[in-house]
């Protein structure tokens, strides 16, 4: 058999040594249609994330967890964000969106749809597992979609009637009104959560969400209560092999994961749309929960 000289380095177990001068490299240049480290094109549609910028060099980044990485850059809070009609970030972490996501879906799904999307998946829910999803808004909606994607049976629990009905039309299995009386005992007599996911901004709720955990349960908390903390019974929490996770957005791969997901047909937007001039008025309105999932700004 021919010997056949490796092109460049290359582990040496097994093979003759020798000396192999590396072929002269051949850099070939695109003199302008690519805009950076990440392969864009220009014209190409992207998504822009809370995950603006990140070291790329920290244990965090090169572990698959850019979004624990301490230097990282958030859009609209360390960087400016996307409510204008440009906007800078690294081509890295702008983000492809597939031709068969819409702009005005993939807005929703770039938030709520990739950090609902790593709640699920950081909980490691199971095919037959119960996951109840407190908060029924622009992450609940989604957070209920992806549970059932990964084969959970889904219990929604809202305070309001719209949000319950939402639910149920994205198929829970089971709907609980959280303001008719404690929505833990009411799971519990389901049978109880194997994953509680916390999206209501409330530490009430938390502590709900906990409570309706049955043995071996996870609660994921994702919603941020200012001043908000917890309160565990160690006992329950130790005899019943509880985890509590915190759950932080998504990666850019969490993204592309949610983008197909949705480009197959797996996922549904629920969002209304408003003019970008309007934003301060649907801030205050989504603070007052007068909209029933996510505003979308078109340009
Ligand atoms: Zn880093």
């Amino acid at each position: 058999m021919p010997h056949r000289h490796p092109r460049g380095p290359r582990g040496l177990a097994g093979q003759a040594v020798t000396a192999v001068r590396p072929r002269p490299r051949r850099h070939r240049r695109d003199p302008g249609t690519r805009v950076g480290g990440g392969n864009r094109q220009i014209g190409q549609r992207v998504a822009i994330a809370w995950l603006a910028g990140a070291c790329g060099e920290c244990r965090y980044c090169i572990s698959g967890r850019e979004t624990l990485c301490e230097q990282q850059r958030n859009s609209g809070y360390s960087v400016d964000g996307a409510f204008a009609e440009y906007v800078a970030v690294p081509a890295a972490f702008a983000t492809p969106v597939p031709d068969d996501v819409s702009s005005r879906d993939a807005a929703p799904l770039t938030c709520a749809g990739v950090t609902t999307y790593k709640a699920i998946k950081v909980a490691g829910v199971a095919p037959a597992e119960t996951v109840a999803v407190f908060g029924i808004g622009g992450l609940g909606h989604l957070a209920l979609q992806y549970a059932r994607i990964f084969g959970g049976f889904t219990i929604g629990v809202d305070v309001t009637a719209e949000k319950l009905a939402l639910a149920k039309e994205l198929g829970a299995d089971h709907v609980v009104d959280a303001s008719a009386g404690d929505p833990a005992e009411a799971i519990q007599a389901l049978g109880g959560a194997d994953v509680a996911v916390a999206l209501a901004a409330s530490p009430a709720s938390f502590d709900q969400a906990f409570r309706s955990l049955r043995r071996g349960g996870r609660l994921v908390c994702v919603a941020l209560p200012a001043d908000g903390t917890m309160s565990l019974p160690i006992f329950d929490t130790v005899l019943g092999g509880k985890s509590v996770i915190g759950s932080i957005v998504g990666t850019r791969n969490d993204l592309a994961d949610v983008f197909a997901l949705h480009a197959a047909g797996r996922t549904k937007v629920v969002a209304v749309d408003r003019k970008l001039d309007e934003v301060n008025d649907s801030i205050a309105d989504v603070l007052a929960g007068r909209v029933p999932a996510r505003v979308v700004f078109e340009m």
